[in-house]
């Protein structure tokens, strides 16, 4: 207990704050609960589950007659990692259809980091004996193609891109017919995310969708959001699934970030699993999600 209390004391982290108040009261009574409540409020995970998971702590410390911090630990623990649902399937759709690669579109607000997750991919998947073509795809912007082709060269893939200001469409096509063309196993394409044209960036990845498909099936659409903004992240992610749809999400940027609630949230609200994580800004910083060293972290 002591080792528990030490190690929650010495940490940043809002969930675990919270979870040494209710620890550290002499009893659990509604003061308490309402302070635990606001504390995994600001490690944002919202309302709903925040409520839920309160409410399922509660009766079971009764129902189970615990009042063992330890054991009240472990409880909570158990129920966090049911939150963030260990039996979703987080596997990546990156395995050639036949004669044509698999395609992977990279989607986000510019600045979440989607460009450093197409790369940071591109480097899980050669590690995994897969051929590899980037498809620089946000033509708006010369410095995101330049960035996308370093990357490519830092992890030793080729990368296609268009002239300045190319419609991305067809820069993706070309990305793809050339990743036919070579028999490549993975085609991964970075897009555009100027949020200033909201309409008119869900429309431009809509027909990045469309004309990539006339050449080979979208096998995933991963939406790139910044764990650091909160509900905001939020909003953009239900755009995004609305309008483009979605078959996983990146969270980026857990380095650092106290707000892992987000995981929770934005799973519940969209029915998509969280499938890779950003923790750094470095080639090796991207892994797969894992429901229980998820929950561990955000209680260490
Ligand atoms: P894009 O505009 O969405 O393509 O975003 P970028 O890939 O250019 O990333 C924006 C900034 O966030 C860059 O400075 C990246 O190095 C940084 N970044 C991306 N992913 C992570 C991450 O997981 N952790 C941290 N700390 N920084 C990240």
């Amino acid at each position: 207990m002591a080792r528990l209390r030490a190690r929650l004391a010495g940490s940043n982290n809002a969930l675990a704050r919270g979870l040494l108040m209710l620890l550290s009261s002499d009893k659990l009574d509604e003061e308490t609960w309402e302070d635990f409540e606001d504390t995994l409020l600001t490690s944002d995970l919202g309302v709903g589950p925040t409520t839920e998971l309160v409410e399922k702590l509660r009766t079971r410390l009764r129902v189970e007659g615990i009042s063992e911090p330890s054991q009240a630990a472990a409880a909570l623990r158990e129920e966090l990692v049911a939150l963030v649902d260990p039996t979703l399937d987080r596997s990546l759709n990156v395995d050639r259809n036949g004669a044509l690669p698999a395609v992977v579109m990279v989607v986000g607000v510019n600045g979440t980091g989607k460009t450093t997750t197409c790369g940071k991919l591109a480097r899980v998947l050669v590690a995994d004996d897969k051929d590899v073509l980037l498809g620089a795809a946000d033509t708006f912007r010369a410095a995101a193609v330049e960035q996308l082709a370093t990357w490519g060269d830092r992890v030793g893939v080729p990368t296609v891109r268009g002239a300045e200001g190319a419609d991305p469409a067809s820069v993706a096509f070309d990305a793809v017919a050339k990743g036919i063309e070579q028999e490549v196993d993975v085609v991964l394409i970075d897009t555009a995310g100027r949020l200033h044209t909201k309409t008119g960036l869900m429309d431009e990845l809509g027909k990045v969708k469309r004309v990539v498909e006339k050449k080979a099936p979208v096998g995933e659409v991963l939406l790139v959001l910044d764990a650091t903004t909160g509900q905001n992240g939020l909003t953009q992610a239900r755009v995004f699934a609305q309008e483009v749809g979605i078959t996983g999400i990146v969270l980026t940027k857990l380095d650092g970030s106290a707000k892992g609630g987000i995981v929770i949230q934005v799973q519940r609200e969209l029915g998509v699993p969280v499938k890779l994580i950003g923790l750094g800004e470095g080639v090796d910083d991207l892994a797969p999600f894992d429901a229980e060293s998820f929950v561990d972290a955000l209680l260490e």
